[in-house]
């Protein structure tokens, strides 16, 4: 099922303001956040319009579970993180996803919450998403 107001399922452009797709997974899509403030910051996004985690069968809560291992994998190989923190809240846009974010012992925000939006947000050059989207690609087992 797609919500025509969703940006996950249909407003690409809007989506794409915030996040670059890296790949599909299992039963999620894989995205890589523009801020890049926690560096390797990923986002798994459930390919299709569902709310909750209580929505989903269980065959379709453990496949979700590994997706956010595969994701959550690659990003601690990559970047070699202190610690991953995990979010999903999104009252507003409604659709299942999770923020995979790697922080640092001197990074922003260590031994408290991440911020959704940064001020002023870090962006890379095109160049560095892509050569980043590669070194996650790679390291997906
Ligand atoms: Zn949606």
């Amino acid at each position: 099922m797609k919500d025509p107001n969703c940006h996950f399922c249909t407003d690409f452009v809007k989506r794409e303001q915030f996040m670059l797709p890296i790949c599909e997974l299992e039963i999620t899509d894989l995205f890589l956040y523009r801020d890049q403030s926690y560096y390797g910051r990923v986002l798994v996004a459930l390919k299709e319009h569902r709310k909750e985690i209580a929505d989903l069968s269980q065959e379709e809560g453990e496949a979700f579970m590994r997706d956010l291992g595969k994701a959550s994998r690659a990003v601690k190989a990559v970047v070699n993180p202190a610690k991953i923190n995990y979010g999903m809240f999104s009252d507003k846009l409604a659709h299942l996803h999770c923020h995979i974010v790697p922080k640092q012992v001197d990074g922003p925000d260590y031994g408290g919450m991440f911020q959704m939006a940064c001020n002023p947000p870090v962006h890379l050059s095109e160049e560095e998403y892509a050569k980043l989207i590669g070194e996650i690609k790679a390291n997906l087992e």
